[in-house]
This record gives structure tokens, sequence and C-alpha cells, in this order.
């Protein structure tokens, strides 16, 4: 029997040779279509309804057999179905498709639309017109393609309007599309899709990283990254920007790297200026500190490694204060930047040189064999500095104090290595500046041994007895009467026995225990003057002040009180300064001078000739007495020269109306001689060593 369609449409009889029972065949091949299939008559009743459309619509197949199509479309367009049906019977065409987008609609039993694709097909069984429609529910696809083409609006918009700049780029490095905000930020036109430019070129210290992070979001390793670099600009200037680039190579509306970049050169260079501040000395532009310490410590760490040694220079110009006083921070300024100048011309290009500050400069030298290369180092520096510098119309020449500390890898600490220094430093400038010293042990034995006596100069000056006063005669050679008496500090250790000042004057001065140490002897001096003075002794006294002690605003009240309580007359009473004062605030020494003297305090300049002032800057000050430096007198005997400059100090000091003393006066025959040379006054051994009293 051959396969025939009932009128409930269901096909009955054999198929083929095999005796296959065609119904059977035809049922299941229907039912397990994954779409749903109906098939009409020509009148549009329903004759077939699968499981597939059973569950797209939602109607058993029973409930829609016999039943009008009309039921599975909406209101709205049975009309146009009727009407496109009626078309199509006519048509020659046997089969056709249709998609939701001329509006195919299908309606489920609870009233749910959804967008379908349908392929329609006319086919004649036993004479009977018979359409069978094949439909497939696209709401996803639907769903997805809305999805997508809201995502691509979204996107245009984006482009179009946002502040950052949008750059699409072939896995080739093409430019494939830029959005507007391209050309403010690279100078270049925009690149419109469908046209192709080359990418901007990338700094080459970023390329790598630029590569890296570029491969990587086209290799799928992360989608997207993030990164700053550099581009260049049209104009030829390199700028920040921040990119981050996602890999939207699968995006069809796309379809490369998108770099989404934004403008951050204002904020690095900000950074950069901030970091320059940190870490740089405004005036000299070189390191500072900071940054020193933090070279210094990699230099030191990577010495450990290698056994190579690390020096480290700490350089002050010496007295650099008077240029500063003198011709003015300006010129100061200059001066500082000058010397810097010089320190880098000599500099290998492993030293980092940086200035701490004020005067003082840092030069660290890493990689050194041993000392030896350290103070060469330190030799060339100073020789730097020996032609004079041209500034303000001026030759200024300028000599500096290094102290040269060396590390020997035994891990020191950067800060020591500096503090090392330091101390070098202060010890090239007590032994008068214009040299080098090494840190080494007998420098380190030295620093704790002033520290120990800083300790116990401390409690002596607490205990009423420790600090003394000695007094040394001052004679006129002429008659070989007593004029005056010095004041010599002594300290009475309580185990150590008498201590001289050489041993603690300099210690006193540095840490300002000077002041007490002062108003002690200065109190003594008053006191035991104004003694002798009831007792009928004619004399005058003179106590040593130190160049910090003219400094202290307290001295003049000091001075004042201590004459008043003792009752010590006008001119009884001097003071002894070194030509020391002369190099710190001259203006400041002769202010204080002045007014000591108004209250009637006679004013001696000490250990005249070995110091640093040179004769025409004495008549600034308001000076009684000159004292000749033992120095001289020592080898006045022997030395024609040396007489040839007492003499000379002499007749000036007598020109300037000051009297002379002579002092470390030891041997008759020295006394004849300043005696010949018109010397008024001496003072030494020989006419008497200090003695308590
Ligand atoms: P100065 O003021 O030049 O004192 C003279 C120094 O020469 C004294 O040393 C004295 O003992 C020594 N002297 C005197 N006659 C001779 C001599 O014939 N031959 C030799 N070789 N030396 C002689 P002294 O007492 O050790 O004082 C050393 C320095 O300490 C003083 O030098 C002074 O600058 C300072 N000094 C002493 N007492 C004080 C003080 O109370 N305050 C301050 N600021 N400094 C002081
Ligand atoms: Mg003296
Ligand atoms: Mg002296």
């Amino acid at each position: 029997m051959p396969a025939a369609v009932t009128k409930s449409g269901v096909l009955v009889g054999e198929v083929g040779s095999r005796g296959l029972d065609a119904r059977l065949l035809l049922t299941r091949v229907l039912e397990d279509a994954s779409d749903a299939i109906i098939a009409t008559g020509e009148d549009q009743e329903i004759l077939l309804f699968n499981r597939a459309a059973e569950e797209l619509f939602g109607y058993c197949s029973d409930e829609l057999i016999g039943q009008p199509l009309s039921m599975l479309l909406p209101q709205r367009v049975r009309r146009r179905h009727a009407g496109h049906v009626a078309r199509f019977s006519g048509e020659t065409i046997e089969r056709r498709s249709m998609s939701e987008r001329s509006g195919v609609v299908g309606l489920r039993r609870d009233g749910d639309e959804f967008p379908a694709e349908v392929t329609i097909a006319k086919l004649r069984v036993s004479g009977h017109l018979v359409f069978t429609a094949t439909v497939r529910d696209v709401s996803e696809r639907v769903a997805l393609e809305e999805q997508r083409r809201r995502a691509e609006t979204r996107f245009e918009s984006l482009v179009e309007h946002s502040a950052d700049t949008i750059m699409v780029v072939s896995p080739d490095r093409r430019l494939l599309f830029t959005s507007p905000a391209y050309t403010r930020l690279l100078g270049h036109a925009t690149v419109k899709l469908g046209e192709q430019a080359t990418l901007p070129r990338v700094h080459p210290e970023d390329e790598a990283l630029f590569e890296d992070t570029f491969t990587d979001v086209i290799a799928g390793g992360t989608r997207s990254r993030e990164q700053e670099m550099r581009l260049l600009h049209r104009d030829g200037d390199w700028r920040w920007i921040h990119a981050t680039c996602t890999n939207l190579l699968e995006e069809p509306s796309v379809g490369g790297v998108v770099i989404n970049a934004h403008d951050i050169t204002a904020r690095k260079s900000a950074e950069a200026a901030l970091r320059q501040q940190a870490l740089f000395d405004p005036l000299t532009g070189l390191p500072n500190r900071i940054l020193l310490a933090d070279r210094l410590t990699q230099a030191l760490a990577s010495s450990e490694r290698t056994g190579c040694h690390v020096a480290v220079l700490f350089l002050d110009i010496d007295r650099f204060k008077v240029v500063n006083d003198s011709l003015g921070h300006g010129t100061g300024d200059a001066l500082l930047l000058a010397v810097a100048r010089r320190l880098q011309k000599i500099r290998r290009g492993v030293d980092t040189i940086a200035r701490l500050g004020g005067d003082e400069f840092l030069i660290v030298a890493p990689g050194l064999e041993g000392r030896e290369q350290a103070l060469q180092l330190a030799d060339r520096i100073l020789a730097s500095l020996d032609d004079p510098f041209h500034l303000a119309n001026r030759e200024l020449f300028l000599t500096a104090s290094i102290g040269v500390s060396v590390s020997q890898g035994d891990r020191p600490t950067a800060e020591r290595v500096i503090a090392d220094a330091d101390a070098a430093m202060y010890e090239a400038k007590r032994r008068g500046g214009k040299r080098w010293t090494l840190f080494d042990n007998e420098l380190r034995n030295r620093m704790l041994q002033r520290i120990t006596v800083e300790t116990e100069l401390r409690l002596a000056l607490g205990a009423s007895d420790q600090i003394v006063v000695h007094y040394q005669p001052i004679v006129e050679l002429t008659s070989g009467r007593v004029v005056s008496r010095e004041a010599l500090a002594r300290w009475e250790h309580p185990e150590r026995g008498l201590i001289l000042p050489g041993e603690f004057i300099l210690v006193a001065e540095e840490t300002g225990l000077i002041q007490s140490l002062g108003a002690k002897v200065l109190d003594a001096a008053c006191r035991d003057s104004g003694r002798r003075a009831r007792i009928g002794i004619d004399e005058m006294v003179s106590v040593n002040l130190s160049p910090c002690q003219l400094e202290d605003p307290q001295l003049l009240g000091l001075v004042q009180s201590s004459m008043e309580r003792y009752g010590i007359p006008r001119n009884r009473l001097a003071v002894e300064v070194t030509e020391n004062v002369l190099i710190r605030d001259i203006d400041r020494a002769a202010f204080v001078l002045g007014e000591l003297r108004r209250l009637g305090v006679r004013l001696v300049i000490d250990d005249f000739g070995v110091g640093y002032a040179s004769l025409r800057y004495l008549h600034r000050l308001p000076l009684d007495i000159l004292k000749i430096d033992r120095e001289f007198i020592s080898s006045l005997v022997e030395d024609a020269a040396d007489a040839t400059i007492v003499s000379t100090i002499i007749s000036m000091a007598h020109n300037m109306g000051l009297s002379v003393v002579a002092e470390g006066v030891e041997t008759q025959r020295q006394a004849d001689v300043l005696q010949e040379l018109g010397c008024d006054y001496g003072q030494g051994y020989l006419f008497g060593r200090p003695r308590p009293g």
C-alpha cells in the first residue's frame, strides 16, 4: 500500500522495500525533529503538529488538529498572513523562507509572542494542496542581536564623546580607527573606519613593556592590560599616556585591540618635579642627602659582594661664611654652583656628588681598590679648587676641608660612613683647613676620648672645686714690674690631677660648655683681682674669650655684673681674643668689643701672627694691646726672618696706638732682643709660670 495522508493528517502504509511501517517511521521522524513542524491544508486548517511544535506553542496536537492556523498568530498579523498564503498558493515557487525580519511572529497558548523563522513548503498530496511550515523560535538570537546593536551604539557614542582617546589597532600594529580625541592627544588626523594609519611611535624606553603588553593581550593571556608609556606627538614631544589595551579581535564590531588612552603628561611632570624636589638640591641640581644615602647604601651592599671599597668624602668650604657675609648671598650661591661644577668635572661616572646644604658637599666613590685611591681623589678635589673663581668682578680664592671615610667591608651603614667622614672633616678643619683627613682608628680613638672629656667636663663644671684659675704675670720689659696677670683655666681632675686647657678648651668650645667655663673663669678673675686691689696691688687682669663667647648675647651682661659685684674699676679688666674672631663675624665682633670697651674693659688681640687675619682687618677692632704669638718668640734669637717679623709687628702696632706683649718669653736673651726691638711687655716662664691665687 502506498503511503497516503489520512484525514487526521497521519501517514499510513509501507515505505520502501524493507517493509518498514511508513506510519511509524514518519511519526518518529516528526516527533524527533528539533524544529516545530506544522502542516495545514489549503484552507489553513491544521493537519499535523509535531512534538517540537507542541513545546513551542504550548498546545497538545489533539487540541489543534482541525483548528485554523491563525490560532498560532497574533491577531494583528492574521490578515497579512492570509494574504501571504493566498499569494503563495498562486505562485509557482515551492518553498519560501521568512524570518522575524519580515515580521514573522508566533503566538503561544499563554499569549506570549515570539519572533520566528519559518520555512514554508507547498506539497501536493493525493491531489490536495498541503502547506508545511518549519518554525523556529529565534527570540534568543534576536535578543543577542539587540544586545549587540545596543552595545555598538553605546560604543560609538562613547567613542565619539569620550575625553579618552580610543584607538583600534590591528595585530600587526596598524591603526584601524581612532576617536576624535586622538587629534587632541597626539596631533595627528583621526583615522576613520576603513582607513588605516601607522601607530604613533612608542618611546624607546617604554617599547619593551608595550611589546609585552600588546603581545600578551593579543595572545589572549589577558583580555585587558594597563600600562603607562610615552607616545610621540606630531610636534616632536613625547606625551605620557595611561593606556588600557583590550583584546576585542573577536568582537565583529571592533576586530582589533582597543587602546584606551588618556594624557597623564601633567601628572608625570608633577611627579617628576616632586621627585626632583625630594631628592635633589634646588640650587645646584645635585642629589641631596636622601638620594645620596640611598646610592651609598646600594654601593655598600655591592661592595660587600665585590670586595671593593667605597669612599665617602665630606667636603666643607673653608671660611665660606666670610664670603657669604661680606659679598652677599647671591655671590655665595654663585660660588657654591661653581664649586659644584668643578666637583662634577673630576667625578667619575660611578661617583655621586651631593650637596647637603650650606657649603657641605658629599662625594660617594664606589668600586675602589683601597684607601690610596680615595685619598688621590681627595687630592684631586683640593687641587681643583686651586684656581681662583671669577665672580662678581672679583677673583675669589677658596680652600676646603675634606673628611675621608673608606668602608672596609665591615657592614657599615650609610649613616655611619657619612658620620665618620663628617668627623674627619671636622678634624681637617681643626688642623687649619685646606687639607683632607682620613677617618682611621686614631681619629676614632681621639673622638672617643673627646666624648669622655665632654662627659667629665660637664660634671667638673657642676662641681665647685674642679675648674680653677691660675695666673701668669706680665711684666714691663724695661722695669721688670708686673703690670698684669693672665687668668688661665685649669682643671683639677680628681683622678688625673691638673689638666691644661689644651685638652679641654676645644671640647668646651665644640659642646657649648665654654659659656659656663668662661663664666667661672671671669668670676674667679674678678673676685681675685678685687681682693688684690683691696690690699693695694695695682695690676690688670686679663681673661681669654673664645670666639663663640663673643657671640653669646649674655656676655656683656655677665661682664658688667661681675665687675660690679667685685668692684672692678675701669681699665683693670682685659679680655684676650684671637684673630679667629675676625674670620667669624667681624661686624658682630667689632660691635661686642666696642661695647666691652664702653664698660671699661681693655682689649687684647692674642696669639697674633699665626691666625688667618691679615693686618688690614685689625684697625676695624677697637684694640688696646697686641700679644705676639710665642712661635715667633721662641725662634726670635736664632731666626733673623722671625726677628724681622716681630720688629714689623711691633712698629705697626705702635703706629696703631697699641702696646705690645711678647708671650712665651723663656730666656733672658729673648727678653733683651725684645726690649731692643721696642716691645713693651713680656710674659713667659722667664718671668713666672701660671700659679694659683
Ligand atoms: P694663651 O691665651 O696664649 O695663653 C698662654 C699660654 O702659654 C698658656 O698655656 C701658658 O701656660 C703658656 N705659656 C706661658 N708662658 C710660656 C712659656 O714661657 N713657654 C711656653 N711654652 N708656654 C708658655 P695654657 O694655660 O695651657 O693655655 C693655653 C691656651 O688655652 C691659652 O692660650 C688660651 O688660648 C686658652 N685658655 C686658657 N684659659 C682659658 C679660658 O679661661 N678661656 C678660654 N676661652 N681660653 C683659655
Ligand atoms: Mg691668652
Ligand atoms: Mg697667647
